[in-house]
């Protein structure tokens, strides 16, 4: 899509990130003109907060603690039955530091 499509149809907004909270003028939002064509608007929905878990993905992801320093990092949370994100796809941190993790 070109960035003028962006720039016309939607703008800035503050959005809640998993694990990081949230970050302002992160998201994108339609424009007010356009509200009619916004889902959220229309259908009333309200996106809150994300649910808090045991999960630690946002930390992992922001560098603060390494895979292994989650309590369910392979104790129940492994590439086969994954808990977060980040041990959900092969290129996720978890999944990979568990993978590499085995082959030392
Ligand atoms: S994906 Fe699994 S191991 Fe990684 S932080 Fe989340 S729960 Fe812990």
């Amino acid at each position: 899509m070109p960035k003028k499509f962006i720039e016309d149809y939607l703008e800035p907004h503050d959005e809640a990130w998993r694990g990081m909270g949230t970050i302002p003028k992160s998201g994108l939002v339609l424009k007010e003109k356009y509200a009619p064509f916004d889902a959220r608007k229309k259908f009333n929905i309200s996106v809150g907060e994300p649910r808090k878990t045991k999960c630690r993905c946002g930390e992992i992801i922001r560098g603060l603690i390494a895979p292994e320093e989650c309590a369910l990092f392979n104790r129940g949370c492994t590439p086969a039955h994954p808990i977060g994100p980040c041990m959900v796809s092969t290129e996720g941190t978890c999944s990979a530091h568990y993978q590499y993790m085995r082959e030392d």
